[in-house]
């Protein structure tokens, strides 16, 4: 494919999203897109994350294409939703022919888009590719493993991603460093945040007198020990925790009977222009969530990453962000103490990963 020297023109992408994060990054690269010129682009929801407050809350918020596509795949278990999209887009990419196959981070869409690509002989293109936890307990982890070794343009974000691609052998002109697309979400839409979020007087909470915290990992949240654990140490905290609850863990919550303390203030998914605002006046982060890892980092916060492992390794090597794992006193220590370096370099590169991409993507023609 693109790496062996058949380069095919490209002029027609289709994408495959079906969860939040993967809204916030085709977000800014679909734009890049549009912006680059006589690129088509066909957008795939494939229905992994359905609601309002996780989906269609950031096509309306981040002007997202609308989906020519609708699969309406969520809700089952992994195997069962990769197993229906990949079905359904084999037919969705064989009505479209694409020249490629944009992908985006780890979740069961991203698999599902790259094997039904892979299996047709459709060029994948994959972004974000090269973080690894080195945990294969994660589902996560499969996807992108799986997803890095069928592609066949790779936009890594950082370095560690670059070092890892080169460890399994994937390495040469078909791997690129751009940097990392969040960051372009996080320096395009801060500022219109900073005009439309009403969500601190929602809330009524004040800038830098509250944390911020968010858990969907499901080795958290199906491990009703980790679950309690977090909870505990979150409670502990002087000052209060806003806690948007994903709709995993609540629904565990209820079925492991666990009651959070009054300290925490349990809130719906929120959009995320509320999200990004949150973060910014956050005096710090607690999460398990990859991207809010990450925006902390943006937005100058200190982050405390409630699992063992992460995959964004230079926030925890810059003294940025720290791992707490699912431990009452590490998270409360962590609540207690924090600070922010103040040197900070441009780890994930300058904002403009998604311009980078369209431009190398328009290059093949
Ligand atoms: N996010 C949001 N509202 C929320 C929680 C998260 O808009 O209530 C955003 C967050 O700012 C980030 C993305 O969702 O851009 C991260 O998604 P998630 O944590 O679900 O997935 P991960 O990054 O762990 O793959």
């Amino acid at each position: 494919m693109f790496a062996s020297g058949l380069m095919p023109s490209i002029t027609r992408v289709l994408t495959v999203v079906g969860a939040r994060p993967q809204f916030v990054k085709a977000a800014v690269v679909s734009r890049a897109l549009r912006d680059h010129g006589d690129m088509n682009e066909v957008l795939v929801h494939t229905g992994q994350h359905f609601d309002n407050n996780m989906s269609d809350v950031f096509f309306h918020e981040l002007d997202i294409l609308a989906p020519k596509f609708n699969l309406g795949i969520g809700g089952g278990s992994h195997g069962e939703n990769t197993g229906r999209a990949l079905q359904a887009l084999e037919r969705v990419m064989d009505e479209e022919r694409p020249d490629c196959v944009l992908v985006y981070g780890d979740t069961d869409s991203t698999l599902a888009g790259a094997l039904a690509a892979a299996k047709m002989q459709i060029p994948i293109v994959h972004v974000e590719a090269g973080l690894r936890s080195f945990n294969r307990r994660m589902p996560e982890e499969i996807n992108r493993v799986l997803t890095d070794h069928l592609s066949s343009l790779l936009f890594a974000p950082s370095p560690a991603a670059l070092k890892n691609l080169d460890e399994e052998g994937i390495r040469g002109e078909k791997v690129k460093h751009v940097g990392d697309v969040m960051f372009d979400a996080v320096r395009i839409f801060t500022d219109v945040a900073s005009r439309r979020s009403q969500i601190l007087g929602a809330l009524d909470v004040s800038p830098g007198r509250y944390a911020l915290a968010t858990v969907h990992r499901k080795e958290n949240t199906d491990d009703p020990e980790k679950l309690r654990q977090i909870l505990e140490g979150l409670s502990h905290s002087a000052m209060r925790v806003i806690l948007p609850l994903h709709p995993r863990t609540r629904k565990r919550l209820s079925e492991f009977g666990l009651q959070p303390s009054a300290a925490i203030e349990i809130v719906e998914p929120v959009g995320y222009l509320d999200m990004l605002w949150l973060e910014r006046n956050a005096a710090m982060i607690l999460t398990d969530s990859g991207g809010v890892q990450k925006e902390a980092y943006f937005h100058g916060v200190p982050c405390a990453t409630l699992r063992e492992e992460t995959e964004w390794v230079e926030l925890v090597d810059g003294g940025f962000n720290r791992l707490v794992g699912a431990d009452v006193d590490a998270i409360a220590r962590a609540l207690r103490e924090h600070s922010f370096p103040t040197d900070v370099p441009n780890i994930y590169g300058s904002g403009y990963a998604a311009n980078e991409i369209a431009s190398i993507l328009g290059a093949f023609r």
